[in-house]
């Protein structure tokens, strides 16, 4: 087996028992890790010990989210030997229906039954998976780590009320917490990445109104007449709904004007009662230098995410599954983590079509074209899959984009257009 070595000569391979992994932040991409990283060395025989580092009590204070699990999410929970309990289930996604100005396209669910889109709370989520980490045998330490310091023969994590840990390797799965970003920028030659901030409010709704007026659908608002927002959406949940907005500056007024949206398409009633908004950001852009010897960013924190529909919670799993099986396989040292950055090529790879087709969805907007375009959505399949695609996160990118190089389907689109620009002149007239 191939073994790395550090510039100065210390063994940097794959991980030994005895040797331990402290991990900071208990979301998705630190849980997953933890777990893959007990179950996968105990079943090769050796005992790696996992020190998980997550501040948060989850019955009373949830990671904002809104707790969208699209697929393939449960195929990723089997692969760490888990199974998303039923009475966590709010919601099973019938459909997406997307609402412009003008315009409106429902798109149903296309998954299996087992691999259908759902919604959870996401402080039981991370709960279940907290606890099913610590039952694999991660020691879960309630603390937040205020530093670390990387040397020859380990790293020395320290936590905010005094506790002190030696050992082999750090991985960061802190999101976007700023005290983690900072340590690890100080610590590493890590960057941050680009972010996008979200606000986000659970309104208050009885379940019959719920299935009266936005059954079991996700509606996404795409209105050029609120270009600010990149997309907004509102998701019915248990005894409420969620509605969410994200775009690079966006404030409470943006998060006000969706909800009068959805109040004005009858998704919602006309008075409701101030619920608290949450804020938070997610990766718009990759981080650099994620990784360095004995130190691996994982989730959020690695801006390893689509740039689109990000899958977040997905992103998380995987990024942490595969940083434990190159830490089992392969190694500790940055040359090892090169391989976990390969094993993200599916990610990587994808990630300037992502660009491209927000770019697309921008600039149709701006250009007043994306009414006519969604109307045209309805007949046309190959129009109707892409937007399916980009807006459930199935399927890439890179098909989305090479789907839509057909020139009839410009040609068609370009008449719908002009249909869509005569009939406005024609009313005005
Ligand atoms: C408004 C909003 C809505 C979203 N909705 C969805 C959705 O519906 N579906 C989806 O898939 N994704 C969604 N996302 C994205 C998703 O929440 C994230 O991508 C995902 O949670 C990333 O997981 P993570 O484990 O990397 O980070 P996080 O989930 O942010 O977890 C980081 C953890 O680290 C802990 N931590 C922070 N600092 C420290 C420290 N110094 N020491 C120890 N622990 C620390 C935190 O308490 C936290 O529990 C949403 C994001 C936003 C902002």
């Amino acid at each position: 087996m191939t073994s790395f070595a550090a510039s100065d000569g210390a063994d940097l391979g794959p991980l030994q028992s005895g040797q331990c992994v402290a991990i900071i932040g208990g979301g998705p991409a630190g849980t997953s890790c933890a777990l893959a990283l007990k179950r996968q060395s105990e079943a090769l025989g050796r005992h790696v010990r996992v020190l998980l580092f997550e501040p948060k009590d989850f019955r009373l204070e949830s990671n904002v989210c809104v707790g969208v699990l699209s697929p393939p999410f449960n195929h990723l929970l089997s692969d760490l030997g888990l199974h998303l309990p039923p009475q966590m289930i709010q919601r099973r996604i019938g459909a997406y229906e997307l609402h412009t100005d003008s315009a409106d396209l429902i798109l149903p669910e296309r998954g299996q039954a087992e691999e259908q889109t759902v919604v959870v709370d996401r402080g039981n989520l991370d709960l279940f998976m907290l606890y099913s980490a610590r039952g694999a045998g991660a020691e879960v330490i309630k603390e937040a780590v205020v530093d670390f310091r990387v040397d020859r023969d380990g790293v020395t994590v320290f936590g905010n009320q005094g506790t002190e840990v030696r050992c082999d390797v750090v991985v960061g799965a802190f999101g976007l917490t700023r005290i983690g970003l900072s340590t690890f920028e100080a610590r590493t030659l890590y960057q941050r990445p680009g972010m996008m901030r979200s606000l986000l409010t659970d309104i208050p709704l009885a379940d019959e109104l719920i299935e009266q007026h936005v059954g079991n659908n996700i509606h996404a608002l795409l209105l050029g007449s609120q270009p600010s927002v990149e997309f907004a959406a509102l998701t019915p949940k248990r005894g409420h709904v969620t509605v969410n907005v994200a775009g690079p500056n966006i404030s409470p007024v943006e998060l006000d004007v969706s909800i009068a949206h959805f109040q004005r398409l009858g998704l919602l009633p006309k008075a409701l009662s101030p619920a608290p908004r949450y804020g938070n950001a997610f990766p718009a852009s990759p981080a650099h230098n994620i990784y360095r010897d004995r130190a691996v960013t994982i989730g959020n924190t690695s801006g390893l995410l689509r740039p689109l529909k990000g899958k977040g919670i997905n992103a998380g799993l995987l990024t942490g599954m595969r940083a434990a099986k190159t830490m089992l396989e392969v190694g500790i040292s940055r040359r090892a983590f090169d391989s976990f950055y390969k094993s993200c090529y599916d990610i990587t790879s994808d990630y300037y079509y992502g660009i491209f087709l927000r770019w697309l969805y921008r600039f149709s907007r701006s250009l007043g074209v994306l009414d006519p375009v969604i109307d045209l959505a309805h007949d046309e399949k190959t129009l109707n899959r892409c937007f399916y695609n980009m807006v459930s996160g199935e399927g890439s990118y890179r098909d989305v984009v090479w789907s839509l190089g057909r020139p009839l389907l410009w040609l068609r689109i370009a008449a719908a257009v002009v249909r869509h620009g005569r009939g406005r002149l024609l009313a005005k007239a």
